[in-house]
């Protein structure tokens, strides 16, 4: 199997080297100008084509148009404290449900896929859920228009996987996922339940569902479609977002490393450090990065300012181009960036803690 390949596995580590070769293959639709202009406003993932590709997004555009309703779904793993990667996904989940107040945002909390994978017991994964949701809550969700639950808890979403296994062999998952073991393909239909919970007589009926997710949990929209398309349901939309690498760049951020990861309760000045040990596009010497210019197409703190902390186009073309033309060293950038990362985590951090109640009566279904 390609490494690009091996990079679509919703539990591996790899990052892919080429986002267009994996999009012809899997039939991915490219995010284009004219696709971004069809929203009511944009944000800097869509503007900027770090969510690059898509499954059917016309069809949430349609919703917004018509005043129709349109549900948000996408969750976490509770393993650990948010990182750059979940923020990401947290912000997407955001986005589009302020596009429309018709809308609703469902948020799982993974527990029995953190169990599956991790081995994490679910009394534990309940009191990182409760953090977890006070991350989302602090970066901005309507929480009155979101149904945030645990995957333990939803009886329809187990009953949902369980009703969905009929539809499903060995050989389909296989082919999907690679051969792993049982408790990856129960995790893999329980997702589909996740998935598809939003379209339920209980929460309101048959609907488009648009999943923000990285590409490499593709595999789970795939079989979610799949599977849609036999119970009558709507098929769900999916917008993909390139992968967070690593603050040191050699696979995708994740909770599996947690040195080379930066999270929203770092202590300010550990995440200054973390930045100031990232790696860069720059030359081996200062006089060579003067004469050729850096590579911020290579450069992790080019892309934490992308991705996650630069809003101001103008701003982050006056850096890439400084960058390009020597005008700008290494040092420059992650002064600028350890600062404003520092001031964003003091604030955020304040805030999670405020919100720590409500987000402790929501995972535990008291509000
Ligand atoms: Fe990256 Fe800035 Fe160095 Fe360019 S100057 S390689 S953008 S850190």
């Amino acid at each position: 199997m390609s490494d690009d390949k091996r990079a679509i596995d919703p539990w591996n580590s790899t990052l892919p080297a080429d986002y267009e070769t994996l999009m012809a293959e899997f039939g991915i639709e490219p995010i284009t100008d004219e696709l971004i202009s069809a929203f009511p406003s944009t944000h800097r993932l869509l503007r900027r084509k770090v969510e690059f590709g898509h499954r059917d997004l016309l069809r949430i555009v349609d919703s917004i148009r018509r005043n129709e309703a349109y549900a948000v779904m996408s969750g976490i793993k509770p393993t650990g404290e948010f990182h750059l990667g979940t923020m990401m996904t947290a912000e997407e989940i955001i986005f589009y449900q302020s596009l429309s107040d018709k809308s609703v945002a469902h948020y799982c909390i993974a527990d029995l896929e953190a169990f599956a994978d991790n081995g994490i017991p679910l009394e534990e994964s309940h009191e990182i859920a409760v953090g977890n949701v006070a991350d989302l809550l602090a970066l901005g969700l309507d929480y009155k228009r979101a149904y945030i639950y645990k995957q333990s808890e939803e009886r329809l979403v187990q009953k949902l996987a369980f009703i969905f296994s009929t539809a499903v062999t060995f050989n389909m998952l296989e082919a999907i996922y690679g051969p792993k073991q049982i408790k990856y393909y129960l995790s893999a239909l329980i997702q589909v339940g996740d998935i598809m919970l939003p379209q339920t007589e209980e929460y309101g009926g048959p609907k488009p569902v648009l999943v923000p997710v990285g590409i490499d949990q593709d595999p789970h929209i795939r079989l979610s479609r799949d599977i849609a398309k036999k119970f009558k349901f709507v098929p769900p939309s999916a917008v993909f977002h390139k992968l967070t690498r690593s603050l040191l760049g050699e696979e995708k951020m994740s909770k599996r490393n947690p040195m080379s990861m930066m999270t929203l309760s770092d202590d300010p000045k550990l995440a200054e450090r973390k930045i100031w040990s990232a790696l860069t596009g720059g030359r081996g010497t200062v006089e060579e990065q003067r004469r050729l210019g850096g590579e911020p197409e290579k450069c992790v703190v080019f892309e934490l300012m992308t991705n996650h902390f630069i809003d101001d186009d103008d701003e982050l073309r006056k850096i890439y181009w400084e960058c390009k033309t020597g005008a700008r060293l290494c040092g420059d950038c992650k002064s600028q960036l350890a600062d404003i990362v520092s001031s964003f985590l003091r604030k955020h951090q304040q805030k999670r803690e405020g919100l720590m109640d409500l987000a402790r009566n929501i995972v535990e279904g008291e509000r």
